[in-house]
């Protein structure tokens, strides 16, 4: 009951207008909770016209796809795109990883080298991406990589900035 004033046995604490209009969705995207990149994604985003994303926010973005701790987590994941298919009609995946993420033991892991990172990180994302290729053919995908300076896109011969 989107519209009604009150709910029962539930005391309201906060007042805000949300849009209730179901919604196709832009894309689903995953990406990683790492508060740093949080508004740079959002931004990003809406520069690209993706205003009705269904965020799959969790630790590691891409990297559950790409480097799953355990079967049950890529699932999750695979479940979680699946859905957004099904219940908003997405079209469109875009799968993220950035820079310093601490599932992948941040930039230290690389010998604090950005290059060797982000060579590792595009490798990452294309594997994602063909998983989610395999599993969802209807859907198209792209690949990002986010640093603290922007995003980059992550295609077969390079990465080049786009924001
Ligand atoms: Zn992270």
């Amino acid at each position: 009951m989107a519209c009604s004033g009150k709910v029962p046995a539930m005391e309201k604490v906060f007042h805000f207008d949300s849009a209730a209009e179901p919604y196709v969705a832009d894309a689903a995207v995953l990406c990683c909770f790492d508060q740093r990149i949080r508004l740079a994604v959002y931004k990003f985003l809406q520069k690209r016209g993706i205003l009705r994303p269904d965020m799959i926010v969790v630790a590691g973005g891409a990297k559950t796809l790409a480097s799953p701790r355990n079967d049950f987590e890529r699932d999750f994941i695979l479940e979680q795109v699946r859905m957004s298919i099904l219940l908003h009609r997405t079209e469109r995946v875009y799968l993220m990883s950035h820079s310093d993420c601490a599932t992948y033991g941040g930039l230290a892991a690389f010998g604090g080298d950005p290059e060797k990172e982000a060579l590792h990180h595009k490798s990452e994302l294309q594997r994602a991406a063909r998983l989610i290729q395999e599993k969802f053919s209807e859907v198209r995908v792209e690949c990002f990589f986010v640093n603290f300076e922007g995003v980059f896109v992550s295609e077969e011969q390079a990465i080049e900035q786009v924001a």
